[in-house]
């Protein structure tokens, strides 16, 4: 490790910034409902723009609203090493998810600051736009303009249940920045994140070294069926998409039991039925589903297992099942150098660690398929997040913020 290896963030003034963040949109349970590019959204993004400057940063903001503040380096040439993670929330969102790893690197921009340290490269501390797609879908948008996958105009189009589009949104909060930010620019990331799962806590791990990510796939089905009245219309008769939709609910449900074992997950998360009405027999419902394993080749062999037993689904519904669309993410491998400097610094911190795959999707994902990109996970309380109650104590989080600062300082040099 380097001569800088006990230098320490200054942990209680971290604490004090994300209490002052969990005054921006705060529920009444405790937790936060800031979602992306809300009012409250752009008063959080305010503060951390005058933070980040009075810490010597210059800010760039994309046209997409991501937020990059840059403190300098030794060399000009260098490119910026990334911190950072998200600032928005679910609608019953808690303090910590994303916000824990944007305000630790601004917290080791102010750490190298009091102890006067140089770094050759520049550090550069991130806030992605709308990680969560609590308002705007797809989640994960600002990376993916970040990387080029998405257009600036695909996704300034994405309109929230209200039709507001994202573009206009950005407008309103006066976060529609200008600056180009493109991954050729940065020499790597580096994202601290609360597990959101309960395996640490459990467990009682210090730390989560995430060598990679589950595998996703994601999907639409529609079941079609035909309106009637739910009074006359004999049972025989009936073409009910609710009922179809059941049928797709349980078999999903029963191939994330079926792979369990492994680490499978299925979900049916979403569900739209028309027309909704009292008295009616539902002809169609849009439902959204979700597939996770740790292997590629298993979550394909998950989807053809539903497939497979879609025309059993339609016979026992009389419905018409198809699957109108799937996506898929996830399923790569971290940077080994960069993964390798969080387990190191881990190591020589004394701090218990283990490897673990994400579950849930990240920014970092996104990135990974462009920069040398590496994540920590701190344990949570009781695994529980997305949700007002998702708690750490500092003692959680010290040992992944110290990591987090020696992996940085290691590689920016
Ligand atoms: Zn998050």
């Amino acid at each position: 490790m380097s001569r800088y290896a006990n230098i320490r963030p200054d942990m209680a003034r971290l604490w004090s910034t994300l209490e002052r963040s969990a005054q921006i949109g705060t529920t009444p349970r405790g937790g936060l409902r800031r979602l992306a590019l809300s009012e409250d959204d752009g008063v959080m993004r305010r503060q951390f723009q005058a933070w980040c400057e009075a810490a010597g940063c210059t800010m760039e903001i994309d046209p997409i609203g991501n937020m990059v503040a840059r403190r300098p380096g030794r060399d000009p040439d260098a490119k910026a090493v990334l911190v950072g993670s998200h600032l928005d929330t679910q609608i019953k969102g808690g303090r910590f998810d994303g916000i824990l790893g944007v305000l630790a690197g601004l917290e080791i921009v102010r750490t190298l600051n009091d102890h006067g340290i140089e770094t050759r490269r520049p550090i550069a501390v991130v806030n992605w736009t709308n990680e969560e797609g609590a308002r705007f879908e797809p989640p994960m948008i600002g990376s993916a303009v970040f990387t080029g996958e998405k257009s600036t105009q695909f996704a300034w189009e994405r309109t929230d249940k209200d039709g507001i589009t994202l573009g206009a949104a950005l407008e309103a909060i006066g976060f529609a920045g200008s600056d180009i930010l493109r991954p050729e620019a940065f020499d790597s990331l580096f994202e601290l994140h609360i597990e959101q799962g309960p395996r640490l806590d459990e467990q009682k791990i210090q730390l989560g070294i995430v060598t990679g990510a589950f595998a996703v796939r994601g999907f639409v089905v529609e079941v079609t069926g035909e309106t009637g009245h739910v009074g006359p219309t004999p049972m025989p008769k009936r073409r009910n998409a609710l009922v179809g939709a059941a049928h797709v609910t349980l078999a999903v449900e029963e191939i994330g039991w079926l792979m369990h074992e492994t680490g499978g997950k299925s979900t049916t998360m979403r569900l739209k039925a028309e027309p909704n009405l009292l008295g009616i027999l539902p002809d169609h419902v849009e439902m959204t589903c979700d597939m996770r394993h740790p292997s590629d080749e298993v979550i394909r062999t998950m989807m053809q297992l539903f497939l497979d037993r879609v025309p059993e689904l339609e016979e026992k519904s009389r419905c018409r099942i198809t699957v109108r669309e799937s996506w898929s993410y996830g399923g790569m491998t971290f940077d080994p150098g960069c993964t390798a400097l969080t387990r190191a610094a881990a190591q020589q911190l004394g701090y218990t660690h283990t490897d673990l795959l994400t579950e849930a999707g990240h920014d970092a994902m996104h990135v990974a398929n462009y920069l040398p990109t590496a994540m920590i996970f701190t344990p949570c309380e009781d695994g529980l997040s997305h949700n007002e109650l998702e708690n750490v104590t500092l003692a959680d989080i010290e040992p992944g913020v110290n990591v987090l600062l020696q992996a940085v300082l290691a590689r920016a040099g």
